[in-house]
């Protein structure tokens, strides 16, 4: 983390944002559509510009799009992604932040965990010069004690393996400038993590402090087994340290093994044993065998990263969209070259 006095050179005041975007990726939230749309009408009037809010539909299979889409008829400021199938939550976020043309671009959850009352604050950072401000958890209200601790776990880990700014306790709760958005799209990596990948891109960065409430209706998307997956994609897609681990693994196994091999000379040689070292022989074996087979599935993770990111698919598809005119601010790989651009 930045400290205030190492940004303070940085750090240009600049006027409130004319246009402010909010991005929200949706996967089956229709329960939380008519929450979300009261809140977000007030918090919209107290905004001192002009707002947009990007819904992503993440291939719902629910009431979602056809909520949102009514929603979006009846008010021009709300813009509609309806990506092909489900992407993902960092997938789905990315269309979004690519379709968003604020000056400051503010990520959050549908179910307004994230309280929007936060957003003045976030915006105030901005106005300071901050290019990054995101929401710090304090404590999480109506969360079990499980995902408090796994959550916990998770930053931690995340935090040597991914990035050392990378901040403690943060979701994808955050406001980002432009140049901090521009920078970011530059990245268009198949395993996203978007927190760690906004930690990357640097600029002056700062937390505030919030609360973080119940989800108001619905429940998460994200059980354990989602939760265990997401921080192996982190880690293994922000640094090679599990590879690392698996030679310093290999090296004290193969210690383990001369110590045996020794071991097994001398009782050879002075008789010690009656009956040979059956169990030191098997537990040699079941030990090597599994460190072994260990660090191939580590080793096979980052080649099925790299074949997944060699295919060089785009990260995701869009369907259709609604009042939506102008074109996305980033275009994907596949459909960036397209003829008329070689001529
Ligand atoms: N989400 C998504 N695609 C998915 C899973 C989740 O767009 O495949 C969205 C979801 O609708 C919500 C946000 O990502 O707006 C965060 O999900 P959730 O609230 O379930 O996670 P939690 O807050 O429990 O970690
Ligand atoms: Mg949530």
């Amino acid at each position: 983390m930045h400290t205030p006095n190492s940004n303070g050179p940085l750090l240009q005041p600049r006027p409130y944002p004319s246009l402010l975007t909010l991005v929200i990726p949706m996967y089956n939230e229709g329960a939380v559509v008519p929450h979300l749309r009261s809140v977000l009408d007030e918090f919209m009037t107290e905004v001192k510009g002009e707002t947009e809010v990007i819904l992503v539909n993440d291939g719902s299979t629910d009431s979602t799009l056809a909520q949102i889409a009514a929603w979006a008829r009846e008010d021009p400021r709300i813009k509609v992604v309806n990506l092909s199938r489900n992407f993902g939550h960092q997938s789905a976020s990315t269309a979004g932040l690519d379709y968003a043309s604020g000056d400051a671009v503010v990520l959050l959850d549908a179910d307004l965990q994230d309280p929007v009352s936060v957003i003045h604050q976030m915006i105030a950072r901005y106005c300071e010069g901050y290019d990054v401000v995101y929401g710090q958890r304090l404590i999480r209200q109506g969360d079990g004690i499980f995902k408090r601790l796994s959550a916990w776990l998770f930053y931690r880990l995340m935090r040597s393996l991914v990035h050392k700014d990378l901040p403690l306790d943060t979701g994808d709760f955050r406001l980002i400038s432009r140049s901090c958005l521009d920078g970011l799209q530059q990245l268009r990596e198949t395993h996203r993590f978007l927190r760690g990948m906004i930690a990357w891109v640097g600029y002056p960065q700062i937390a505030v402090p919030y609360q973080r409430a119940a989800r108001v209706a619905g429940e998460t998307k994200y059980p354990l087994r989602k939760m265990l997956t997401f921080a192996w994609t982190a880690a293994t897609s922000f640094s090679a340290l599990p590879l690392k681990a698996s030679v310093w693994l290999g090296l004290i196994v193969t210690l383990f093994g001369l110590e045996e091999a020794v071991r097994a000379m001398l009782a050879h040689i002075f008789h010690w044993y009656a009956v040979p070292g059956w169990s030191s022989l098997t537990v040699l074996v079941s030990v090597l065998g599994g460190a072994t087979l260990m660090s191939i599935g580590i080793l096979g993770e980052y080649v099925g990263k790299i074949y997944e990111q060699a295919k060089n698919r785009p990260l995701y598809l869009v369907s259709r969209t609604f009042n939506i005119v102008e074109p996305r601010k980033h275009q994907d790989g596949a459909e960036f070259m397209t003829q008329s651009e070689y001529r």
